[in-house]
């Protein structure tokens, strides 16, 4: 992608009421743009970064078997009333529409009830079981409080799995391989280290959960680390009967600041038992299936890989999930040798299938120093006469964004870098 021709501009302020350094960053450097409070686009720089965290999450999802679909937001009133959740005394931050004929319609806020009247169609006996499926999907939610940019959203992704299972222990089986798979993302995220399994309380749905939490000063939640065994429990659970029944000792545990980046539950038959999800057994016994449910939220994740990331220069993203993998920032001359130079590299790593950004724009070289820290490529590859005329070994520059770091190199070196 050549910078003259994507159409996002970096600025130098972020609008003047929003206060989430997130989307500061990510408004000034293009990424998003604000629609109103907790209400962000995704423009083509920050619609990349979505994807790639997206398919880091697809991959690990299909590892353990899920399958995925595509719900609707639209939800039947009809349905939720089943299960007591239509009552926004109940789920209080519900979005609620009506049809013409004044039928009313919600915008979904999390989807158990729609994924298990779906599987009543296909779930009949036991050889139907267990599954696991799953959708990135956006949701709304009318959130009382959006100071953290799009770390909460009133329209945001979320990837949503549900499990249905034969038995508890079934389910707990498929239940520790999501948690593992869960663990797998935040260690390809690059925030393994300061991301920790949480007990939490299971709210509406059960007595307990397991919470994923991460590190940062930009979290709304209070969390108590114990680093010994890099595991957490959350303000709701920090009792006697509860730390004793996981052998840890309040001294022990540290208070952090943490952000919520995904949530696990065991439903049991919570909803199957509502809704009436059953499956006949090898004797033909008609039996609640065993159901789990296990959100992470992407767009959450992007905003707190900038929280965690960043420096005073801008946005700093894991390889992982970067836009592209090189920024070329050519310095042009007069006589056009840089161009040519330049546009051969471009030319040569694009055709090989390296994600480039090309600064070809004609602007002093501390602007575009500037924009290439705060949009945070992890690689920037300087063309300039100087380095060029420094002959070929050392014709390039190449500078780390996380670490600074600065090496002069050749052509092929920076090919073998990236292709
Ligand atoms: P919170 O306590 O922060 O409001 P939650 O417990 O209501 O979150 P869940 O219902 O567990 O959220 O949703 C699953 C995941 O979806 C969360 O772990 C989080 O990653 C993401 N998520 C939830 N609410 C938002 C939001 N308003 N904006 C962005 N992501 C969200
Ligand atoms: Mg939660």
């Amino acid at each position: 992608m050549k910078q003259t021709q994507l159409f996002t501009k970096t600025r130098k302020e972020a609008p003047k009421d929003e206060v989430s350094k997130n989307a500061q960053l990510l408004i000034r450097a293009g990424y998003v743009h604000k629609e109103m409070a907790g209400v962000y686009s995704f423009l083509p720089l920050g619609l990349r970064v979505l994807h790639k965290i997206e398919n880091i999450v697809r991959e690990e999802m299909n590892a353990i078997g899920g399958q995925e679909l595509a719900m609707t937001a639209l939800q039947d009133k009809a349905l939720w009333e089943k299960t007591g959740r239509w009552s926004d005394d109940v789920i209080d931050v519900w979005f609620k529409t009506a049809l013409k004929n004044g039928s009313e319609l919600g915008l979904g806020v999390t989807h158990e009830e729609p994924i298990t009247a779906i599987m009543k169609d296909h779930i009949k006996s036991f050889r139907d079981l267990p599954v696991a499926a799953y959708q990135f999907q956006n949701k709304f939610r009318n959130e009382t409080r959006a100071k953290s940019g799009i770390m909460r959203g009133r329209e945001f992704l979320m990837k949503d799995m549900y499990s249905f299972s034969r038995d508890e222990a079934e389910h707990q089986d498929f239940y520790a391989k999501a948690t593992a798979a869960y663990l797998k993302i935040f260690e390809r995220l690059g925030i393994g280290e300061i991301t920790y399994v949480t007990f939490a309380g299971g709210g509406m749905f059960s007595k307990f959960s397991h919470e994923f939490q991460t590190l940062t000063d930009a979290g709304e939640d209070t969390i108590y680390v114990h680093e010994g065994k890099h595991m957490a429990v959350n303000k709701e659970v920090l009792l006697d009967e509860v730390l004793k029944d996981l052998d840890i000792k309040r001294e022990d545990l540290v208070e952090k600041k943490a952000v919520e980046v995904g949530n696990i539950f065991s439903l049991g038959t919570r909803f199957s038992g509502a809704l009436e999800l059953n499956y006949a057994d090898a004797n033909g016994a008609s039996i609640p299936v065993v159901m789990g449910c296990y959100g992470i939220g992407p767009t959450r994740l992007m905003g707190t890989l900038v929280e965690v990331f960043a420096d005073e220069a801008g946005i700093v993203w894991p390889e992982s999930v970067a836009p592209f993998a090189v920024h070329i920032v050519a310095l042009f001359d007069k006589e056009g040798k840089v161009k040519t130079v330049a546009d051969e590299l471009y030319a040569e790593l694009t055709g090989k299938g390296v994600e480039v950004l090309y600064d070809d724009r004609d602007l002093r070289a501390g602007e575009k120093f500037a924009d290439s820290d705060l949009i945070g490529i992890p690689v920037r590859v300087v063309v300039s006469e100087k380095n060029i005329a420094s002959g070929p070994a050392t014709a390039f520059e190449i500078k780390s964004r996380k670490t600074g770091q600065i090496e002069k190199v050749s052509r092929d070196a920076v090919i073998k870098l990236f292709a």
